[in-house]
């Protein structure tokens, strides 16, 4: 007999082991490692991923049937059956969840269930069936008796549920017509068409031309070839109809064949060490550091190249939004059709399509964000993760995974180099490389030498006293001067919305989130005070709740409200503004950043969102207008989210002939994270931040553990935290250090409170069974509403 190993659809530590079942004679030829299946689990059914298929356990005899296939063949494959083992225990998470991350959005959306029952059933219990065989259990609003009814008839398996899949996960067929004549009959059937019948005439001409292709109705409609035409065709016997499997395309514009460049001789180098350890199969993990434009992407494209040209595959990951038609476009030049995008703007039956492409073979080059590292590539030949240093790669669901260890795992599996790029590389990642963890590899120059841009630091305490402009008097000069000069400006002001708060200015009221401890957000185009955390929303108030005042005042500018000061100024400026509202819908983001490429625009300002991965050659002046917003979280990587920031953003300034400049406003120019990034450089910044971390012992020096407890009640959370840490304080060595509970830095969210441990340590043998004991503990009180999530290094401790 044979016998199923199967990860079960239930989240728990329980399930983490997987459930044998004997595999029934009908599927026991079809059945894979890798396929999902529905099996029995006490009273219910619940799908599961096959992980094994052995003829021995020690239950043999006492196993029950698995019910049936979902799949028809595997959707992970064994590489990512092995890599999901891995990741539930580095994460700390259930299997199921690393499985079902795997899959594409489409495919792990619910199945519609569905009833299915035979005739007699059927015809017994009307108030189901309605005279079908089958119904959708979802959508039909059956009532608590029936439905209880419907447990009673599953149970004694009279009828059955079946899962289908939605609808977007099923391929696109489109109707499409082919021809059915022979070039003789074809051209008997040409002659034989009165002169008038044009339409026909043309059809079969088009036939005559294309004989083996498969013209869709919306190619022939283009023409003039209209239905009632094709219905004479079919009817004539001249085409027949068949269904043709259309991929949707993700890529909004065909693009241009580029062929290599000429490599200067940093990107030669780096190329050809690459390119060894791709033929030698190594497994070892390059740190690509080159200052921004040294042309680090070329070097991703031609080794890249170099793995298809000996049959392999490449993966090349980019941070969330920097995955622009830019760097799209650049990949697909170079490698046309054989690229896939796997993208969360991307609609589900779009990423499905791309999904499919890649499991069969037919993409041998997949460009995506964090979640491609999961793509089910075959045969990897390199992984690239450009701008490794981005907050992007972490996911801060669950599962908790840092996409360069899975990355790194993936490497290992299939004995190929991992390319980690950044001009300002990670903490941890620079100090492996130092060690000779990581094989350091630099770009020391900008690519023809274009000089790196020029940077001021405006003190905005002093500029407060005489302007009360967002804009210092030495941006908006420069921005004028550009203007005047038909050369493009780029503005970055970190905070969306109109203002960050409103207050009353006669008694101190500021408006808060009824259900988080912040303040609410003023949003100019939609009337109303957000809640950036649990999306709450509100009027403006015109007079105050608590004094009746009229006073009431916004402070803080948002993006919002700076294009609104910069027309004001500029008048004759075009200004565009990117950030989560302007792009919410879905090319919304693409449009804009073609629009300023196209030099359609003057000024393009924005949050965060504008500063990275973007190339165009016009722009020769950025200005940070806040670059204290990310010094001011109080975390141990805000310097290092500062200097990346500030460097991401200066690097988008002068990229072409013309040398740029960069205006960077700040209430702390003495800042190290902004002295050094005002002369981009990495090298100190990098020495002086590993002393800082040094003695506050942070990573890279220590590794650390978050553990975050929620509840509706605090004094609940509270408890249980406490309860938590004493028992890491009893269990682990002297050598971890247990900090806390406390309370997060936004303690209330959504109604819920939040608090956190900490656990620093660098060696430390019984911090894994601990956390698990904790897990498996706190999985019995989740029913008095305590969740706990562990995140094995967070970014940050906030
Ligand atoms: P990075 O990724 O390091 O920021 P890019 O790869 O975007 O840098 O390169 C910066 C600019 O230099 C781009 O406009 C790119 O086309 C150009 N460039 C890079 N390498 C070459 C090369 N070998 N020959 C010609 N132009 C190059
Ligand atoms: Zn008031
Ligand atoms: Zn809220």
């Amino acid at each position: 007999m044979q016998i199923a190993e199967v990860i079960v659809d239930i989240p728990t530590r329980q399930t983490n082991n997987p459930y044998s079942y004997s595999i029934p004679e009908n599927l026991s030829d079809q059945i894979q490692p890798g396929m999902r299946v529905q099996v029995p689990f006490g009273p219910r059914k619940v799908t599961g991923f096959v992980v094994g298929i052995t003829d021995h356990s020690e239950f043999n005899g006492q196993l029950k049937n698995l019910s049936s296939l979902v799949d028809l063949s595997p959707v992970v494959t064994p590489e990512l059956l092995a890599l999901s083992h891995w990741m539930a225990a580095r994460t700390f998470s259930f299997e199921i969840n690393c499985l079902q991350t795997m899959l594409p959005g489409g495919m792990r959306t619910k199945f519609r269930k569905k009833l299915l029952a035979n005739d007699s059933v059927r015809d017994a219990y009307p108030q189901i069936f309605h005279g079908e065989n089958e119904v959708d259990y979802d959508r039909q609003h059956f009532d608590s008796r029936t439905i209880a009814l419907i447990l009673k008839l599953r149970r004694a398996d009279k009828i059955q549920v079946h899962y289908e899949l939605a609808h977007h996960s099923k391929p696109l067929l489109m109707k499409a017509y082919t021809n059915q004549l022979s070039a003789k009959a074809l051209q008997a059937a040409i002659s034989g068409v009165s002169k008038r019948a044009i339409a026909q005439r043309r059809l079969l001409l088009m036939l005559h031309e294309q004989p083996t292709k498969a013209f869709l109705r919306t190619e022939l409609a283009q023409v003039g070839v209209g239905r009632p035409v094709i219905k004479t065709a079919l009817e004539k016997g001249w085409v027949k109809q068949t269904n043709v499997r259309r991929n949707r395309n993700p890529f909004f514009q065909p693009v241009k064949k580029s062929l290599p460049l000429d490599l200067n001789d940093d990107q030669r180098v780096a190329v050809k060490t690459i390119d060894q350890a791709i033929e030698q199969q190594t497994d070892t993990t390059f740190l690509v550091e080159g200052v921004t434009g040294s042309g680090k992407t070329e070097v991703y494209l031609q080794a890249m190249a170099h793995a298809l040209k000996i049959g392999k595959t490449a993966l090349m990951l980019v941070p969330e939004i920097t995955l622009t038609p830019q760097i799209v476009g650049r990949i697909r030049s170079r490698f046309g059709d054989q690229v896939a995008m796997l993208h969360s703007a991307m609609s589900n039956g779009e990423r499905y399509d791309e999904w499919q492409r890649i499991s069969y073979g037919q993409a041998k080059v997949v460009v995506g964000v964090r979640s491609a590292i999961f793509a089910p590539l075959k045969n990897i030949g390199l992984i690239i993760m450009d701008e490794e240093h981005d907050g992007s790669y972490k996911q801060t669901d669950d599962p908790r995974y840092q996409t360069r260890d899975v990355a790194k795992w993936r490497a290992a599996y299939n004995h190929c180099p991992v390319v980690l790029g950044s001009a300002t590389p990670s903490l941890e990642s620079r100090a492996r490389a130092m060690k000779g963890v990581y094989h350091l590899i630099t770009l020391p120059h900008r690519f023809n030498n274009h000089a790196l841009p020029h940077v001021t630091v405006v003190d905005m305490k002093r500029e407060i006293a005489h302007n009360h402009s967002i804009l210092s008097k030495e941006l908006a000069t420069l921005i004028a001067d550009r203007l005047a000069k038909k050369e493009q400006i780029i503005l970055m002001l970190n905070r969306r919305g109109y203002s960050s708060f409103i207050m009353c200015r006669d008694c101190g009221y500021v408006p808060q989130c009824p259900n988080c401890d912040i303040s609410l957000t003023m949003h100019k185009d939609t009337q109303t005070l957000n809640c950036h955390y649990c999306g709450h929303r509100e009027p403006i108030p015109t007079v105050c709740p608590k004094c009746h005042s009229k006073r009431i005042r916004h402070y803080g500018v948002g993006s919002q409200q700076l294009e609104e000061q910069v027309k004001e100024q500029f008048p004759n400026a075009r200004v565009l503004r990117m950030d989560v509202d302007t792009t919410r819908k879905k090319g919304s983001h693409e449009a804009i950043i073609n629009q300023f490429g196209a030099h359609k625009a003057d000024i393009l300002l924005g949050t965060q969102m504008i500063a990275k991965g973007l190339d165009f050659p016009d722009v020769t002046l950025v200005g940070v207008l806040n670059a204290d917003s990310s010094l001011q979280f109080p975390d141990f990587r805000s310097s290092e989210r500062t200097f990346e920031l500030l460097t991401q953003v200066s690097g988008r300034s002068g990229r072409a002939d013309k040398t740029g400049e960069v205006i960077v406003q700040t209430f702390n120019p003495d800042h190290y994270a902004i002295q050094l990034a005002k002369t981009q450089d990495y090298e100190k910044f990098y020495q002086t931040e590993m002393r800082v971390r040094h003695l506050g012992k942070y990573p890279p020096y220590y590794y650390t553990i978050k553990i975050t407890g929620n509840s509706p009640s605090e004094k609940q959370t509270a408890y249980e935290m406490h309860q938590i840490a004493k028992y890491l304080r009893n269990h682990l060595t002297d050598a971890a250090i247990v900090l806390g509970p406390t309370p997060k830095t936004i303690k209330r969210i959504d109604n819920r409170y939040y608090y956190q441990i900490i656990i620093k340590y660098r060696k430390e043998p019984a911090l894994t069974q601990s956390l698990d004991t904790i897990l498996t503990n706190y999985q019995s009180k989740q029913r008095h509403d305590f969740y706990i999530a562990i995140d094995n290094e967070p970014l940050d401790f906030m």
